[in-house]
């Protein structure tokens, strides 16, 4: 059962249907059920695959979605909605008996926060159930951590310096849009940077912290160092990180239009009000904002998304990288939507079918790092997302 019909739910649709041997019956559930008809008309005449459905359901509302589940009875919810769902369905799969997956970690809606904290909390009582949380399985996270866990296992006796850097390289030719949910994406790239160095998170400013960085296919780019999710679970799961950061690529324009949208408050989470109603900016503006679900046509250029890592190896001082470019064009070729759909879409039906091909097991709630990364990176370079790594690569940073 996939729940949430936007651009990442088209393609986690089209993969998942792709492999019928393996998800043999698809219903997709979101808020607006023609936009899941619209994706399973495409779906069907791509794939031909015999078993589609779709529902109308609110994630918020746990006994409606206890409802779905019991009459839909899946194995799995891949959970490709927002981020203010991810307890609603962890609460319904709990009280269902149904295991889950999502891309993004859980963060409130009045307070632009996102952490673990809160699904962590749901370890024992995934544990007692029997039944298996797989939290950040998109690119990063999702593929980074994984990333990170393949070179741990196979390159490195310790990892020391670990820099995730995330370059779109693509061109939409629109003045300004996001690339995936606005909501989601203004909040987590306007709030304060943060790193990890010498057992401390250490606050920065936003965008207060730039490099020029070279990306593969893609040439250098200017890029800022960000909070991401990712860093949080990676240097609990590798304590002997010393520094952790994440690094993402901006144009000028684009942070020129984010600045002018956070001075004239159009980036405000609390609701104001409008002609007799309350309305919250961000939300409005969302609603004039390009659907990122329609940026796919045009779209040129590609992606590069990858672990630069520092640390040692038999007695010796090792760098490695490992990335993914991913085409913007291609991805809308095959799936009809853009590269950064695509690039969260394929891991998580990778991260799904691992799970339901036995490949990852275990009760509890995980993060995509403590599985095997091996045949999920083998999947990767088979499904759309090849991936190329170098050993002793000058890492820049
Ligand atoms: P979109 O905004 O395009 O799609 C979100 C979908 O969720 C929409 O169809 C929306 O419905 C639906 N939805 C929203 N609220 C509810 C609700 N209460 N009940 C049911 N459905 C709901 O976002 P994206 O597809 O771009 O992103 C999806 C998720 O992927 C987000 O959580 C995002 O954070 C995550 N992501 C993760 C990345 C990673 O690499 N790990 C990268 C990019 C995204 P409606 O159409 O009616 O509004």
């Amino acid at each position: 059962m996939i729940i949430g019909a936007g651009g990442v739910g088209r393609v986690v649709t089209h993969k998942c249907a792709q492999h019928p041997e393996v998800f043999s019956e698809i219903l997709l559930a979101s808020r607006t059920q023609s936009k899941c008809e619209a994706i399973v008309a495409d779906v069907r005449q791509a794939t031909q695959h015999p078993a589609l459905t779709t529902a109308a359901i609110d994630a918020e509302d746990i006994p409606a979605l206890v409802a779905l589940m019991r009459s839909f009875e899946p194995v799995l919810v891949i959970h490709v909605a927002l981020p203010y769902q991810d307890l609603t369905i962890m609460e319904a799969c709990l009280q269902t008996g149904v295991h889950y997956l999502d891309t993004a970690n859980y963060e409130p809606k009045d307070e632009a926060k996102f952490e673990y904290s809160w699904q962590w909390a749901y370890q024992d009582r995934f544990r007692e159930a029997g039944l298996t949380a797989i939290l950040g399985c998109g690119f990063d996270p999702g593929v980074t951590s994984v990333f990170t866990a393949y070179a741990a296992k196979h390159h490195f006796d310790e990892m020391h310096y670990l820099d995730i850097v995330d370059c779109n390289g693509g061109d939409h030719g629109k003045a300004f849009a996001t690339n995936f949910n606005p909501e989601i994406n203004i909040r987590e790239i306007t709030q304060k940077g943060r790193y990890y160095e010498n057992g401390e998170w250490v606050e920065t400013e936003p965008f207060e912290f730039r490099k020029s960085l070279n990306y593969p296919n893609i040439g250098t780019r200017d890029s800022y160092l960000l909070y991401h999710e990712e860093l949080e679970s990676l240097v609990k799961n590798y304590p002997s990180i010393k520094r952790a950061r994440f690094w993402m690529t901006f144009g000028q324009e684009y942070l020129t239009h984010l600045r002018v949208i956070q001075n004239i408050g159009m980036s405000r989470i609390d609701p104001v009000r409008f002609q007799g109603m309350d309305i919250v900016p961000l939300e409005f503006l969302k609603a004039v904002l390009p659907d990122p679900g329609s940026l796919g046509e045009n779209y040129s250029g590609e992606t590069s998304i990858g672990c630069r890592i520092r640390g040692v190896k038999d007695g010796g001082e090792r760098t490695y990288y490992i990335w993914n470019n991913c085409s913007h064009q291609a991805a809308f070729d095959e799936t009809g939507a853009q590269g950064v759909s695509y690039t969260t879409g394929v891991p998580a039906m990778i991260g799904a079918m691992m799970f339901l091909t036995g490949e990852w097991t275990g009760a509890g709630v995980f993060n995509v790092e403590e599985f095997n990364p091996d045949p999920f990176l083998a999947k990767l370079n088979e499904y759309g997302l090849t991936w190329h790594e170098e050993v002793g690569a000058d890492i820049e940073l």
